[in-house]
């Protein structure tokens, strides 16, 4: 008698679904992700009862016509490569083709977008991965999707999640990684009917984090000092000697725009620390490797949060190094300071005037804007 049966599609989306979202956070992550590979230069996020009842995601960006909105809802459909050789150099925060689909299984599910220049947008409503209804809809050029009572059909699933809050802090910190990782892009966040953020769009990861955390944080930090390891840049600011975090929250690493968890990197930051760091303390990082895609293996995990190094020893290398250096060039700095004191009258240009560069590199998001690196006038 035979054993083995196919599953049907929807039983097979949901076992599938399970690798990709995991909680409500990891609605968000993957639509926001979306809206910003789509090119938005504004991303509005809302969300009811820590996700659970409702994560809206309304974006600017390019919108779909109706044979690519029907088609972004089927398993391993996806705009972002062609080819196996496509992923040994990927641009995209996206790749896999599942979210959607993935996403539309375990949910009722709105999706309604228009292409800008389009007469018409398209509305399709989707439940536990039943499509119910394709029409004419979709009124503001770009892509909103709704996404109520996640899980509603997989109780299992539906235990696991805890507590309003707690979910919805989870939201929050990922939208905190979205909003670092992308200061180009302006985000409004709402939850439960109360604005917690209006980020407007900056060219300046300073600004960005003044404008989330505020200006205290921000005397806190000190500019990445620029290394000198080819192919490999490390930007951003991190905490100065001493500043440090019970938890991880504020320690925000992103490797070519996408923001990684990796143990490589965690380890090297802390070494970079030294004795400058308390034991079971965090540092505060906002910590930008930029480097060949080719150099880097991001097909690692479903949802797309770790990744792999072809030269691990450089890349921890040059964390190491520019975490030192940039301790160091404070140390001195703080020591000449005391030894001149300033002239009256002569205003301090601040640790943080800095000259805006363009980078050169075009990174999805904002339809391609150029990334303004920021460089220490010092540097
Ligand atoms: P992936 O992002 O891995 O390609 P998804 O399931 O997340 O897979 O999305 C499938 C496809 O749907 C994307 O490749 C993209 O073409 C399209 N898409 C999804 N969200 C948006 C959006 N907000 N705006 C425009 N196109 C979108
Ligand atoms: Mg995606």
């Amino acid at each position: 008698m035979s054993r083995i049966r196919l599953l049907s599609e929807t039983v097979a989306s949901q076992v599938a679904a399970g690798e990709v979202v995991e909680r409500p956070a990891s609605v968000v992550k993957e639509l926001v992700e979306n809206s910003i590979d789509a090119g938005a230069c504004k991303i509005d996020i809302v969300i009811r009862r820590g996700g659970i009842s409702l994560v809206r995601v309304i974006d600017d960006a390019c919108g779909m016509d109706r044979d690519d909105a029907l088609l972004s809802l089927e398993r391993h459909a996806t705009s972002k490569i062609r080819s196996a050789a496509d992923l040994e150099a990927i641009a995209t925060l996206g790749f896999r083709g599942e979210a959607l689909p993935s996403i539309a299984s375990v949910s009722r599910f709105r999706l309604t977008t228009r292409e800008p220049n389009a007469i018409a947008g398209t509305e399709i409503i989707v439940n536990g991965g039943k499509i119910d209804i394709v029409r004419d809809g979709g009124e503001a050029p770009g892509t909103q999707i709704e996404v109520r009572s996640l899980f509603y059909n997989l109780p299992a699933r539906r235990k696991f999640l805890r507590s309003e809050n707690t979910e919805s802090r989870n939201i929050e910190h990922q939208l905190h990684l979205q909003a670092i990782g992308h200061p180009e892009i302006a985000f409004t966040f709402a939850r439960d009917d109360r604005l917690v953020f209006q980020l407007p769009v900056t060219a300046n990861l300073i600004e960005r984090i003044r404008d989330l955390y505020g200006t205290q944080l921000l005397d806190q930090l000190l500019p990445i000092a620029a290394t000198n390891k080819p192919r490999i840049l490390i930007r951003g600011l991190i905490g100065r000697a001493g500043v440090s975090r019970q938890t991880r929250a504020q320690q925000l690493v992103f490797v070519n725009g996408r923001a990684i968890e990796n143990p490589l990197v965690t380890t090297a930051v802390r070494e970079g620390y030294h004795t400058a760091l308390m034991k079971g303390q965090y540092p505060v990082t906002f910590l930008f490797l930029d480097l060949d895609p080719a150099l880097v293996d991001v097909n690692v995990h479903p949802a797309k949060r770790e990744v792999r190094f072809r030269d691990p020893n450089d890349v921890r290398d040059a964390i190491v190094r520019s975490i030192q250096q940039t301790l160091e060039s404070a140390r001195i700095d703080w020591q000449e300071k005391f030894r001149a004191p300033p002239v009256a009258g002569v205003v301090d240009p601040g640790r943080f005037a800095t000259g805006r560069v363009d980078s050169g590199q075009r990174q999805p998001g904002c339809r391609g804007r150029p990334v303004t690196l920021v460089v220490p006038l010092d540097g």
